[in-house]
């Protein structure tokens, strides 16, 4: 082997030595034909995550920290051909043969200030930690089972309430202490203070209330401060409760809209932090349903824009639009609250994007297309900070192209496709790999639709609206109410050049089938636990499609009084449905068991949130199955 030599700068830090001790690894595990040298040195001329890196044979790599260092080795390392696609042991690829030393000449510096995702509990493993760094990404969350790693590797941590995301007031003012003194704390409604913090049910705290907020921050610095469970934590999440209920109290009324309320405690609280808390906090406050809107009233001349950001949550858009068409109602109104936010000018706006929400559970979803589009479009309008819910930390399958399209855009560096199939599957099978991902590009313009869900349902404050249409909501409720299908954006058999149809997304799926089938690993052994991997993540989507459809066919039949063909349906449900309970391996590595009510990914049947129908169904035609566990109970979770 040829010698590596890498010269460190003065008073390098572990985060510097890493990247030394990365570059040497790696280098040593392919032929090089020439020796190499490479140059690491500090410029405090340089942004934070910026990089210069040039030469041939003998490289020079210069970073505005060392985490940039970090990721400038990185760089030199694809590069050499080395190929870091996923955190499973076969989407790292070591390039063969004789390496001859590349000229490299570049200049790196992200747009997006922290690009990663958002999580909430302790799933991270090394592997994927590592890739994060490996693809520039550095934001994750406190909740961490590596912390030293974490720090070496230049990562920003995000805090939530122990509780959970949305379970600000629960932790930090509960009821169970100061509902008995303090019964002006929380909500009123219809002339009564309400305590309930339920998952169910959750009533706000009376967010105009000043003593409210005071004990509120109090309670928080004391978890922010050493010794706290917030004791980490750089930037916190500062939300009110998912879909919760909101104080209806004069005082309140008075002071603006809900997001108005929200900005006023946060800033109560910040202005608090400032003066308890001896590190700078971000109180991270969400654009989120109600919040939508930025507020309908001017905020005070003091208020805390350094402190207090903002995030935009666009769950309820579509991805069978660009977040900027026009001709998408869902997204329109997404990018109407969206525009309004950043028009203010005055925030520091975070995004976070959905790619794998809750109940898509890591389908074969790909979103390279919408993504580079959208990311682009969020970068332009001033948004710093970009991350999604909820990245699944192994066994990704097809979602590793989400994965690095992710990391490449939000490093301000256009996903290359080509090279990444030609890469990941070898020459033999790229050709047929990419037939296979335009079948699922477009099948996954229904993604929400079909598994989730798309447009607001909801009036919001400044009176928009759009129709709320859940696929998997109508196959639960049975009413007329809720239409199977959505004109222009889900139909039955009519497709256009942006949606599917429900028959044509079928087609997409078996014809994507047929791809991977055909596709050869050439004896490549790494290939082969690819395309494996790859082949159970479409098998458990297209299970989780046809349990859908074969439902639909049921319900129709049933309604049009065809009970032979009712019954035969069944038996088709239940071979699906029995597969899909089997299958806890395609749901696994996306939330933790840690989450409270979090029943979604039991198994591959829990993830559609249908199991309750399936089970009444198969009572219905007296069809067994295997008994149902506790664990597959019938939890709604949102998000
Ligand atoms: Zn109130
Ligand atoms: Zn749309």
């Amino acid at each position: 082997m040829s010698s590596v030599e890498i010269h460190l700068p003065k008073n390098c830090g572990e985060t510097g030595h890493f990247a030394g001790e990365e570059l040497k690894s790696f280098l040593s595990r392919c032929d090089l034909h020439d020796g190499i040298t490479v140059d690491l040195e500090l410029d405090m001329n340089l942004g934070n995550d910026e990089f210069l890196l040039a030469g041939h044979g003998r490289y020079g790599i210069k970073g505005g920290s060392e985490t940039a260092l970090l990721y400038g080795a990185y760089e030199l390392l694809k590069r050499f051909g080395f190929c870091f696609f996923g955190p499973d042991p076969w989407d790292t690829v070591i390039p063969e043969g004789k390496i001859i030393p590349p000229e490299v000449k570049m200049h790196f510096r992200p747009e997006f200030e922290l690009r990663g995702f958002f999580a909430v509990e302790k799933r991270d493993t090394e592997d994927f930690l590592l890739w994060m760094a490996r693809n520039g990404l550095n934001f994750w969350t406190s909740e961490v089972n590596h912390p030293e790693l974490c720090r070496k590797l230049g990562m920003k941590l995000r805090g939530n309430p122990p509780s959970g995301m949305h379970r600000l007031f629960e932790d930090y003012l509960p009821p169970s202490v100061y509902a008995e003194k303090h019964p002006e704390y929380f909500a009123l409604h219809q002339g009564k203070r309400i305590f309930k913090m339920e998952a169910a049910e959750s009533w706000n705290i009376c967010m105009s209330n000043p003593e409210a907020a005071a004990q509120l921050v109090e309670n928080l610095c004391a978890a922010l401060n050493p010794g706290g469970e917030l004791e980490n934590v750089s930037a916190l999440t500062f939300a009110p409760f998912d879909n919760g209920r909101w104080c209806e109290c004069e005082n309140c009324a008075a002071l603006g809209n809900r997001t108005a309320l929200l900005l006023l405690l946060a800033d109560r609280c910040s202005k608090v932090i400032r003066q308890k808390v001896d590190r700078p906090i971000q109180l991270i406050v969400p654009a989120y349903h109600e919040t939508l809107p930025p507020p309908d009233v001017a905020l005070a001349e003091d208020f805390d824009y350094e402190r207090i950001a903002i995030e935009f949550f666009p769950i309820e858009r579509c991805y069978a639009h660009t977040i900027d068409d026009p001709s998408c109602p869902a997204n329109a109104l997404m990018k109407k609250c969206y525009d309004a936010w950043a028009e203010l000018k005055k925030f520091r706006l975070f995004v976070c994007e959905y790619y794998n929400v809750s109940t898509f559970a890591s389908a074969a979803f790909v979103f390279d297309d919408t993504m580079g589009h959208d990311l682009a479009f969020y970068r332009r309008t001033g948004s710093r900070y970009i991350n999604y819910m909820h990245v699944s930390t192994a066994l990704w399958g097809e979602l590793a192209v989400n994965n690095c399209a992710f990391a490449s855009e939000t490093c301000g560096q256009p996903f290359d496709l080509t090279d990444f199939l030609e890469k990941r599957y070898g020459a033999a099978a790229a050709p047929v790999m990419r037939e296979f991902y335009a079948r699922l590009r477009r099948f996954s313009h229904l993604a929400k639709q079909l598994f989730h869900y798309v447009g607001k349902g909801k009036m919001l404050p400044d009176g928009s609206n759009t129709e709320k249409f859940s696929f998997e909501l109508a196959l639960k409720v049975q009413s007329d109410e809720y239409p199977f299908f959505l004109p222009g954006h889900f139909e039955k058999d009519v497709s256009s050049d942006s949606v599917p149809s429900l028959e044509e997304a079928l087609e997409l799926l078996d014809e994507a089938d047929e791809l991977l089938k055909k596709a050869d690993s050439a004896g490549n052994e790494r290939v082969r636990q690819c395309l494996e991997t790859d082949r159970m993540r479409l098998a458990y989507t297209i299970r989780r499609a046809r349990f859908m459809e074969t439902l639909l066919h049921l319900i129709c039949a049933e309604k049009a009084g065809k009970s032979m063909e009712a019954q035969r349906l069944a038996g088709k449900l239940r071979e699906y449905g029995e597969a899909m309970r089997k299958d806890t391996v395609s749901v696994a590595h996306i939330r933790s068991a840690g989450a409270p009510n979090l029943k979604l990914y039991v198994n591959s049947l829990t993830a559609t949130r249908l199991q309750k129908n399936y089970a009444e169904k198969m009572t219905q035609y007296h069809l067994e199955v295997m008994p149902f566990s506790a664990d597959e109970g019938f939890t709604v979770h949102q998000g």
